[in-house]
């Protein structure tokens, strides 16, 4: 009888958990449990007021994955303003940084309605040394600029403008889409326009870049309209002054 009773004075002594408070403190417990699992403590879905990191691509750690990562920004930029007008966009390619040939190979970016958009390594090489820090900000015009040519064939493919009004057309499309790329949040315009200026300087020391671009005061009136529209139309060939 004594073994019995020092049993249960034991397990009193050693489970002071079963007391009332103990019970309620461990039926709350199995319940949450239970919530759980029937997936009734979820929490909130997050809400659709995350912001967007500013010009995330300008982090990137090179050329190569800079220009992949504002190629696939351009693309869906423009990919929403064609279906916005039941068009059909197509992605350019994106070649980066080609082989240097004897004479040095193309110094400056270009577009090609079968390869897309190139920027070759003399070309970048150039833009690094003359703009440091903000090299790859002047990258961001330079590659609007040239996506531009891709909307440019994709909406006017057998368009009868001269070169000058077709390069005017490429600088208010890289206006429009910088527009639009600093509505989601992604590029500070001020510093895009700053950038651009001081490499449409920079070019205008090129013997004919003046000649087929226009001079920076040209250029930036063509910029600023697709800048301010936000809108393709407002750069089409009729809608644009030249000279
Ligand atoms: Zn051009």
């Amino acid at each position: 009888m004594e073994i019995v009773k020092t049993g249960r004075n034991r397990a009193r002594t050693s489970l002071p958990a079963c007391d009332a408070t103990g019970v309620r403190a461990a039926a709350a417990i199995l319940l949450l449990m239970v919530l759980v699992l029937a997936g009734c403590a979820r929490p909130p879905p997050r809400t659709a007021t995350t912001p967007k990191p500013p010009v995330p691509c300008l982090s990137q750690p090179d050329d190569g994955t800079f220009a992949a990562c504002l190629n696939t920004e351009l693309n869906q930029i423009w990919d929403r303003e064609f279906r916005a007008t039941g068009g059909r966009y197509t992605e350019a390619r994106l070649t980066v940084g080609e082989e240097r040939t004897e004479d040095g190979g193309p110094d400056r970016a270009f577009y090609r309605p079968r390869s897309g958009v190139h920027l070759p390594t003399r070309y970048l090489d150039a833009v690094h040394n003359a703009h440091g820090p903000v090299a790859q900000v002047v990258l961001t015009f330079t590659m609007a600029h040239e996506s531009g040519h891709h909307v440019q064939f994709l909406l006017h493919p057998r368009t009868g403008a001269t070169v000058n009004e077709r390069e005017a057309q490429a600088d208010c499309y890289a206006g429009v889409w910088a527009r639009k790329e600093a509505e989601a949040g992604g590029l500070d315009i001020e510093r895009f326009r700053a950038a651009t200026n001081a490499e449409m300087d920079r070019l205008s020391t090129y013997p004919d870049e003046t000649a087929t671009h226009g001079g920076p005061d040209q250029r930036l009136v063509s910029l600023d309209k697709g800048l301010r529209s936000g809108n393709p139309a407002t750069c089409d060939v009729g809608q644009l002054t030249w000279g």
